[in-house]
Formats: C-alpha cells, structure tokens, sequence
C-alpha cells in the first residue's frame, strides 16, 4: 500500500528562500486569523458565553490582508493556513483565500476548521486549490464532542464534509485536543476512524494557553502507547513532514498517519518555521511570547510598502528562542491574546 504523506504538497525540504532568523531557521509559514469569532466554546478555547469579540472595523480588511501576504510572499513566506476562531465565520472568507492563492510566491495555502460551516464551500475550495484542511474534531461520541465544544453540533455535521474534502482530492488531517474526563477514552475510535477513512489524525497537546490553563490534558507518551495496545507497534515517519512540528508514525497496512504536536512536553522551537497574524492584525512571532509588531497602525497610517517590510523583517529576526511553556517562565509569562484570536 502507498504510504500517503500528511502533506502531499509539503513534504518537500524548507524553502531555501524563506527568511532566516537569528536562529538559523528558515521562516517560511504563516498563520492567519481571519477572526476572532468562532461558532463554537471549546472549553480548552473560548469563554461559555462567547468572548468579547473585536468589533469588524478593528480587523484587518481583506485588502490589507492581502497586501501584507504580498509583502511576506516577497519575502519567503509561502505557505499559508487560515485560520481563527472559525474562519468560516467572516464574510468573504473564501473569496480572500482564492485572492490569496492566486498570489505570486504563495505555494500553498490551507485551513484549519472545526467544519461545520465548510459543506457548500468545500468543491470551491478543492478548485481554489486548497491542498488540505485540518479538521477539529475531539470525539465522535456526540455527547462527548458537545461537551467539548458546547455547542448543539455533533460529529455526524463534520464526518460527511471531511468525506466531501477527501474525495475533492484535499487532503483530510484530523486535530484532536485531548482532555482528562472529556474526551480520553475516544481516542482509539478516533484513531480507527481516522486510519480506517486514509486520514491524518494529530494529537495537539494542550496548552495553557487563557481557558487552555484551567483543563487537563493527556500527556502524550500515555495515548501513543493505549494506540499502540490497540494498533501494534508504531514507526516513525522520517525527514519534514507537515508543515512543521508534528511528530508522525505510520501504522501498519493504513495510509493514513499519527502525529503528536505536543509542545509542552516536547518542545519544537529549535525546528520552527512559522510566525502568526492575529485577528487583529499583531504579528506574533513565538505563539507563547509577547515579540511581535502590530501592523494594522503601518497599515492605517499609510506607511510604504518598505517601511512595513522593513517592520516584518524586524519582527521576524527578533524572533524567540524558545516559547514558555513551562516552569518559571510560564508564570512570569502573561498571555495577551487569547487562542481564538491568535489561530493555535
Ligand atoms: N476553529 C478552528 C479549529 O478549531 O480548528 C481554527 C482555530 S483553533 C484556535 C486552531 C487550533 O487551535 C485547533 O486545532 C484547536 O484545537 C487548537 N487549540 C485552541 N486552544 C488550544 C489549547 N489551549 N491547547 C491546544 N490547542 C488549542
Ligand atoms: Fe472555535 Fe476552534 Fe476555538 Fe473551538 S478551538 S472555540 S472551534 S476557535
């Protein structure tokens, strides 16, 4: 059987165009928040009753969105994932992503969605060229998913969209947060519904990132070996895979992958290649540290296109180290924006 690669179309070697930090990393990814508001109240997430949401006109237009990709295009970033909250959520959305993907530079562009807002675009998407969408999905137990992500959805709304997507030819990753008492007994039926379909599925460990602080997570070294009781030995996938920190192993006779992003226990910084745009329009460039630029002031002041490239650069070259997750730096660390803003 073929051994389906988690990216069909990144499984190639970093850009050797890409920006390169003060840390010798090749920066070539980017994640951007289309908006802060989401459909859904993951408890690891969003507040039960919604946070306080930007008002649109603090969003970035979809006009200065697009001019700040151009930019970074210039500058090597070639693969982008829309993200948010729900990306879905903001008008246009699909419009922008097909602006986007017809960019000179821009290589690849993905999305990451909780999918029930996705059936009547997913054939646009396909034919955008969307080459993949990581799905949150966190049970298929339907009491479990709602507890999850309080809302009234159940997992039979996403399942026939990632078939739809699949069959479109884009490629399906399954992003799973795993949680004491919520959801760790439905991870081997995740995993077989993943594996049994030829999906990716990816543990995200949890971070204490604003509501992430208050759950408890599953460490990782716990689920890979209640998979391996249920699967058999798992081998590592080698070389970059993804669009960066994911650990992957292939499971015997399946196309599909496993893949551990855990952050916190096994830290990635050395091996990162991303910077974020929150949905406001700040440039993070460490999910888990204050460094950044606000561009959204370049982008109403009317600054020239060097003098924001000049502001990206910048941002990019002071780019941390290392997150804080963690020890002594986690408590010293107070997060300023929250995940739905930030995009994970
Ligand atoms: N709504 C979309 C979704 O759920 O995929 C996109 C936005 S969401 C913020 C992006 C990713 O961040 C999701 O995979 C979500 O599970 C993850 N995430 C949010 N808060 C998290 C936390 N505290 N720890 C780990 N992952 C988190
Ligand atoms: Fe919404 Fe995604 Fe946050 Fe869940 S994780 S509340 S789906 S933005």
């Amino acid at each position: 059987m073929t051994i389906q690669r988690p990216d069909r179309d990144n499984a190639m070697p970093q850009a050797k165009t890409g920006l390169i930090d003060a840390h010798g990393r090749v920066i070539d990814y980017l994640r951007l928040s289309l908006t802060d508001r989401c459909n859904f109240r993951c408890v690891y997430c969003m507040p039960p009753d919604g946070a306080v949401y930007m008002p649109h006109c603090e969003l970035p237009t979809y006009e200065e969105l697009l001019r700040l990709c151009l930019l970074m295009s210039g500058l090597g970033i070639r693969r982008f994932k829309i993200t948010g909250g729900e990306p879905l959520c903001r008008k246009g959305a699909v419009a922008f992503i097909r602006r986007l993907k017809r960019m000179p530079g821009v290589d690849q562009v993905t999305l990451t969605s909780n999918g029930t807002l996705l059936a009547p675009y997913v054939e646009e998407l396909a034919d955008i060229g969307v080459s993949g969408i990581n799905f949150s999905l966190n049970s298929l137990n339907p009491e479990h998913y709602a507890a999850v992500s309080r809302t009234q959805a159940g997992p039979e709304q996403v399942l026939p969209v990632m078939a739809a997507a699949a069959k479109a030819g884009i490629t399906v990753k399954i992003n799973v947060v795993p949680l004491r008492t919520y959801n760790d007994c439905d991870l081997p039926d995740l995993t077989r519904f993943a594996l049994e379909n030829g999906y990716h599925i990816r543990f995200i460990e949890l971070m204490p990132v604003g509501l992430g602080a208050a759950c408890t997570g599953v460490p990782p070294h716990e689920i890979h070996a209640a998979i391996e009781r249920d699967f058999g030995p798992l081998s590592a996938l080698d070389g970059v895979a993804g669009n960066g920190p994911a650990n992957y192993f292939r499971v015997p006779g399946h196309a599909g992958s496993v893949g551990f992003i855990s952050a916190v226990s096994n830290m990635f910084c050395p091996r990162c290649n991303r910077i974020r745009l929150t949905s406001g329009g700040f440039l993070k460039s460490c999910l888990h540290r204050d460094a950044g630029v606000e561009l959204k002031p370049l982008l109403r002041s009317g600054a020239n296109d060097a003098a924001i490239i000049a502001a990206l650069r910048k941002a990019i070259m002071e780019k941390p180290a290392g997150h804080a997750f963690g020890g002594v730096a986690q408590e010293n660390f107070r997060q300023r924006f929250l995940m739905h803003s930030i995009g994970g």
